[in-house]
């Protein structure tokens, strides 16, 4: 792995002003893990509020538009996310590829944009529990990532790939360890073969039921690099003590 473990909370559809005190309790006690990169992805609505709130944590989308600007309603372009003080973007999370039918094309195409927009990019992929049962995790997996890679002129740091097996996704399930490095050791493999040897800067992050109890064991797994994290990034306690096991 090149570069800090990389810990990001997913906010999803949660957060009102009133939950900024927790980004604040997060970003205070963030200069306690200097060695850990931290992120946290609120909805859009608290973006600019949040980046005002901290100063050590990233913050970011969890989806943006393709294009810059549109007669696209509802939709927030990756320059805006920008505009806003977002670092970074989640794109093609499994609630957006399932809920709004997004394409690995489709995912491709918004992780380019929110490269020229100037943010890091975090690209999620993963497996349906009937692909795993049928032995067609990695070929889906594989696929996935081949098919929402974005073109990239050189700083692959900008890349990461979040592992999320859609199964473990609020569940409490986990893959065994095992399963976790083979999927993140053919995910490497994959990168290389897409972007060549200067792929060893993508950080791959595991996400799907992680918490407290589980972190410093999957952290540990070869090839993981950090961990998209969605239900326990809703608080402080649960998501620092996620933060430490990386630390
Ligand atoms: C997610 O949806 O990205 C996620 C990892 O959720 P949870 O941690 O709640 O399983």
């Amino acid at each position: 792995m090149a570069g800090l473990p990389y810990i990001v909370g997913n906010w999803k559809m949660n957060g009102t002003r009133a939950m900024l005190n927790e980004a604040r309790a997060i970003d205070r006690a963030a200069a306690r893990f200097p060695k850990v990169q931290v992120g946290l992805a609120p909805p859009a609505t608290l973006l600019f509020r949040m980046r005002d709130a901290v100063e050590l944590i990233g913050v970011g989308g969890q989806d943006c538009h393709a294009s810059e600007n549109g007669a696209y309603t509802g939709n927030v372009s990756a320059l805006m996310l920008k505009d806003a003080g977002a670092d970074f973007t989640i794109v093609g999370h499994s609630e957006r590829r399932d809920y709004h039918r997004e394409s690995d094309a489709d995912v491709k195409a918004k992780a380019e944009a929110a490269l020229s927009a100037g943010l890091s990019v975090i690209l999620c992929i993963g497996e349906t529990e009937a692909q795993r049962d049928a032995g067609h995790a990695e070929a889906v997996v594989t696929a996935q990532l081949e098919g929402s890679c974005p073109r990239m002129d050189g700083a692959p740091d900008k890349l990461s790939i979040a592992y999320e097996p859609i199964w473990a996704i609020g569940t409490g399930r986990v893959p065994s360890v095992e399963d976790v490095a083979a999927m993140h050791k053919a995910i490497r493999t994959r990168l290389v073969a897409i972007y060549g040897e200067s792929c060893v800067d993508v950080r791959i992050l595991y996400g799907g039921s992680v918490k407290a109890e589980n972190a410093a064991e999957l952290l540990a797994v070869p090839d993981v690099d950090g961990a998209l994290v969605g239900g326990a990034s809703l608080t402080a306690e649960s998501f620092l003590s996620i933060v430490g096991a990386a630390a």
